[in-house]
């Protein structure tokens, strides 16, 4: 292996046992290594809680439901696994990495029946944005969105957005914002929401986008702080001239896009920086995230 990075926090879980990330092991006749038939979830856990696990765990049912796999575990199983990851690799804040592909079978397009799925989970430290992160944020492209027509399902099948991440870094951007037939949809690994005279616009959950859990909890958090917002589809025209451009994703949680195709992006007032309504929607993140942590430590 050629990476000097690890590869995750130390422990993962494997078909029923927790082993060192080292010794994880699948057969090279599984159908997610020979197909990318498989699903998965990044759930972000803080203080060894998680934040909105139970969505997670319902889009990941939704996702294998659309596969037609079925779910190896309950919910209540799941939440079992994942504490237990979570407390072995130290606790603290995690983003947790779960896939299940339908299992080993020969190489056959039509998936036979009776399959044992595979089941991998691993985490990894949760990045910390910085302040400094925050006031730069992020440089995007944007691009055709050549993806397939299930984007709703989170699918180990990532080519698409392999392809397009790719393509935007080596334009030197950090990311892309992506357009099909001249409607936003999201970007390579976040959703992706504009702002214009004060109104959040934000493209509706179809199958050209993956139904961000982030993104739901950001338009709740602007549903209940008043701030207006539309779901609806979102034009190339309307994304270019936007005062403002946001990417929310579990990993991310929100920030703001910066410099679009070379250029400061935003409102004159503040072009090339992150715009007031950013500054205030991730002060909703923050207060959000305290309140679970305070309620967390009373339950303690
Ligand atoms: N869109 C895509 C294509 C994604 O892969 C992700 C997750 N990284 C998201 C949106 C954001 O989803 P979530 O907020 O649930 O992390």
């Amino acid at each position: 292996m050629s990476t000097t990075q690890p590869l995750a926090l130390p422990i993962a879980y494997l078909d029923g046992r927790f082993v060192s990330v080292e010794d994880a092991r699948i057969s090279p006749f599984d159908r997610g290594f020979i197909f990318g038939d498989g699903v998965y979830e990044v759930i972000p856990y803080y203080g060894g809680r998680g934040l909105r696990a139970c969505e997670h765990l319902e889009r990941l049912q939704r996702s294998l439901d659309l596969l037609d796999m079925p779910n190896p575990h309950t919910v209540a199983q799941w939440e079992a696994l994942i504490t237990d990851l979570v407390a072995k690799n130290g606790g603290g804040d995690q983003a947790v990495y779960m896939q299940v592909t339908r299992g080993v079978a020969k190489r056959d397009f039509a998936p036979p029946k009776g399959l044992t799925p595979t089941v991998f989970l691993r985490s990894n430290p949760l990045p910390r944005p910085t302040k400094a992160m925050y006031d730069k944020g992020l440089n995007c492209v944007t691009l055709d969105d050549f993806r397939w027509g299930r984007c709703q399902v989170k699918s180990t099948a990532l080519l698409g957005a392999v392809l397009l991440k790719h393509e935007a870094t080596q334009m030197g951007a950090d990311d892309c914002v992506l357009f099909r037939d001249g409607y936003l949809t999201e970007s390579s690994a976040s959703n992706v929401a504009a702002v214009k005279n004060g109104v959040i616009l934000c493209p509706p959950k179809d199958n050209f986008i993956l139904p961000g859990i982030t993104y739901d909890l950001m338009i709740e958090l602007a549903q209940r702080a008043g701030m207006p917002l539309e779901m609806r589809k979102v034009s190339r025209k309307e994304v270019l001239a936007a005062d403002e451009l946001w990417l929310t994703s579990s990993t991310k949680e929100v920030i703001a896009i910066t410099t679009l195709d070379g250029k400061p992006f935003g409102n004159a007032a503040h072009a090339g920086k992150p715009g007031p309504l950013f500054w205030k929607m991730l002060g909703l993140f923050q207060d959000y995230k305290q309140q679970l942590q305070t309620l967390a430590a009373a339950a303690e």
